[in-house]
């Protein structure tokens, strides 16, 4: 499960925009996470509070996960289509040569603190 250090990494880049910010406490943080990075939210939100408890300035932050969806684009036909659910191939013709178009993010997208 490398979730966990992912979520550990996250503290670490909360820790950090704290001190940049001087802010005293985050009570919620969302994070964009695409389909492509493997990474399961489920598993995500289950190491969150293990890896709060190692921070000293974190105390209580609700994690919010907006999942994205992994789209690819035929080179063939420049259709576009969730590459999961379509098994990697284009619906349409049944090219296998496709863009990935969306599903890498793995970012910080709010951070709501004081
Ligand atoms: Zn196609």
């Amino acid at each position: 499960m490398h979730e966990l250090g992912y979520a550990v990494e996250i503290i670490r880049t909360l820790e950090d925009f704290m001190e940049e910010n001087h802010l005293t406490e985050i009570h919620e943080v969302t994070l964009t996470v695409g389909e492509a990075t493997g990474i399961v939210p489920r598993f995500m939100q289950e190491c969150w509070p293990a890896a709060i408890e190692d921070s000293d300035k974190i105390k209580d932050c609700k994690l919010v996960i907006n999942w994205v969806e992994s789209i690819g684009e035929c080179h063939n036909c420049e259709t576009q289509f969730p590459i999961a659910k379509c098994k990697r191939v284009c619906p349409k013709c049944g090219c296998e040569d496709y863009d990935t178009k969306t599903g890498y993010e793995f970012e910080i997208t709010e951070i709501k603190g004081h």
